[in-house]
């Protein structure tokens, strides 16, 4: 095999220890290190969460991410080196947080939580607190996140539409629409949760015209990547209350600056782009690493390449 050595780089410790990772892969027939910036250059490949500009000396970059938007696709191609990501592991965990986020706006517990920071003993209005059966998600992508939120919402009674480019019916899914009927997808929906990678066509795909779109009453979840929105009509249209609230895992700018309004409005949940986190992070990456370097020894295609 051409890679002889595979190096960890200390990025990933934002996600999990990368002494762990190592350990996992420790009985394959490759060097493994984990690796700081100045020692990339003694790696023929990485698992990085970040990207460097050192990488394009490499055979063989695997992102710990699903989504590949940091890495610069012409450049790896025009210096032959492979990029793979760790698309299809976040299903179960990713659709897990989006229902607690609509668990948490159904059954008021976000409130409660921000009760008893102050003491307080206060229950909802008469009117405020409901249950999700009989209520319509719209989840825009249905690949590995938006399958998986189809699942565990669907287990909750939630009746799941999808948005994809071909409109062709996805297993789990109650109704799909082709990507020219996004409109009439979010219209009809309580909750319109967003699950698409960024790309030159999903940029801003949400922005004041589709918010406007939306009904009055549904709230927003965004989970896949900050940019897939216009950032200041999401704020403009939670405002004027013509959306009944956000959970937002992804930003425009990350970390979410201290003075976004986002942090302080009613009903907008943030969390801090670890939605598909687990302490199983690790394994999981580790499999499909395990999965590329078997595959190198038998000259099979890698498995999630990218470019
Ligand atoms: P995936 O490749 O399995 O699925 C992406 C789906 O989106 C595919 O079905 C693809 O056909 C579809 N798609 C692409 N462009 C589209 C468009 N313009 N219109 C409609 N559909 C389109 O990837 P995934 O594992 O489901 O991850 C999706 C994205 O979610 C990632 O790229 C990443 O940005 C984000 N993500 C975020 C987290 C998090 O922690 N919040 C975790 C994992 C992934």
């Amino acid at each position: 095999s051409p890679v002889a050595s595979l190096g960890i780089h200390e990025s990933v410790d934002d996600v999990f220890p990368p002494g762990e990772l190592a350990t996992y892969l420790a009985d394959l027939p490759i060097e493994i290190e984990v690796v700081s910036d100045d020692e990339i250059a003694s790696c023929d490949a990485v698992v990085t969460l970040e990207y460097r500009d050192a990488f394009l000396e490499l055979d063989w970059i695997h992102s710990i991410q699903a989504g590949v938007d940091r890495f610069p696709f012409d450049e790896l191609e025009a210096n032959e080196v492979i990029l793979t990501n760790s698309t299809g592991i976040h299903d179960r965990t990713v659709g897990e947080t989006v229902a607690g986020y609509l668990l948490m706006f159904a059954r008021r517990l976000h409130d409660h939580v921000a009760n008893q920071q102050e003491r307080r003993w206060e229950r909802p209005e008469w009117d405020e607190a409901f249950t999700l059966p009989g209520t319509t998600a719209c989840v825009v992508g249905t690949g590995t996140l938006g399958r998986g939120v189809a699942e565990t919402l669907g287990a909750l009674g939630v009746r799941v539409t999808g948005v994809r480019r071909s409109g062709d019916p996805v297993p789990g899914f109650d109704e799909i629409y082709a990507n020219d009927r996004l409109f009439e997808a979010i219209e009809a929906a309580e909750f319109v949760i967003v699950t698409v990678p960024l790309t030159d066509e999903t940029h801003h795909l949400f922005d004041a015209e589709a918010f406007d779109a939306m009904r009055d009453d549904a709230y927003f979840v965004n989970v896949a990547r900050g940019p897939v929105v216009d950032e200041p009509a999401l704020i403009d249209a939670l405002e004027a209350s013509s959306l009944a609230g956000a959970a937002l895992d992804v930003f425009e700018e990350e970390p979410l600056p201290e003075d976004s309004p986002l942090w302080e409005l009613d009903e907008v949940i943030v969390s801090p782009h670890c939605a598909a986190y687990t302490r199983d992070y690790f394994r999981d990456v580790g499999d499909i690493v395990r999965e590329n370097v078997d595959r190198l020894e038998t000259g099979e295609e890698f498995h999630n390449r990218v470019v």
